[in-house]
């Protein structure tokens, strides 16, 4: 080990994203160096709330500041799987003034107003990579498609380059529902490579990790089932074996023509 230096650099649109998905893969990277979750939308709102933000909060149960909440959650979950905590100030797209309204519209194209969050979360990720001197990043592959997990993906695309690897975790719990991951992986321009990562002696730190994110399980798992047996399920499904877990990456190798 080379004193400071990051040896895995994980990018988490939101608190929770990275733990939910590859939580497993913390723990070993985490284990065999020195591991960093990254949450980029983890910033504050900058006024008021919108309807739909206080809806959100209400969902999640939030007296107080949601943030301030999901951070205390993040340092738990984070201390669970062994890795550090990296929060950027960028504002969840609930925050972002009006842009996104529903859950439809968190779940669609990404607004032509968030143009200038898109070119500052691009220049802060590529700062991120490389300022960390992490060879190995990880980030999400946007299963599912909000736009915060798809603004996070691109800009960790596009900041790639030869020096870094870089690979692409199952969202979950998108990635659960039957044919998801094939659909959103079939829309990008990218060839990649699977990778089955064998996290059976991980699985409990990462379920106690997800635990930790008290506020948004209920309504996260709302349309999956229990979020124990949705994640437990999803690993198993992937090892081909009951009593084993696994989980799925996938390193991005080139473009598709
Ligand atoms: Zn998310």
């Amino acid at each position: 080990l080379s004193g400071d230096r990051i040896t895995a650099l994980f990018l988490s649109p939101h608190f929770d994203d990275v733990a939910l998905s590859c939580g497993g893969t913390v723990v070993q990277a985490a284990a065999s160096g020195r591991a960093t979750v990254a949450t980029i939308f983890g910033g504050q709102p900058a006024g008021g709330l919108n309807a739909f933000a206080e809806f959100q909060h209400d969902r999640w149960g939030a007296l107080g500041n949601a943030v301030d909440l999901r951070r205390e959650e993040d340092l738990a979950a984070l201390r669970a799987l062994g890795a550090s905590p990296s929060w950027l100030d960028f504002p969840d797209a609930i925050y972002r003034d009006d842009l996104y309204l529903s859950d439809d519209e968190l779940f669609g194209p990404v607004k032509s107003g968030d143009v200038e969050t898109s070119k500052s979360v691009c220049q802060a990720i590529a700062h991120l990579i490389d300022t960390s001197g992490s060879e190995v990043v990880y980030a999400p592959l946007g299963v599912g498609g909000h736009v915060d997990h798809l603004l996070t993906r691109d800009a960790a695309v596009n900041a790639r380059h030869a020096g870094v690897e870089l690979l692409l975790y199952e969202d979950l719990p998108y990635a659960a529902a039957e044919g998801a991951v094939g659909r959103w992986r079939a829309r990008l321009p990218l060839r990649l490579s699977p990778l089955l990562v064998d996290v059976t002696a991980e699985i409990d730190a990462r379920i106690r990790a997800i635990a930790a994110y008290r506020s948004q399980l209920p309504t996260i798992f709302r349309h999956h089932g229990h979020w124990e047996s949705v994640v437990r399920a999803y690993a198993s499904d992937l090892s081909g074996a009951s009593d084993r877990y696994c989980e799925h990456v996938w390193r991005v190798v080139g473009e598709r023509s």
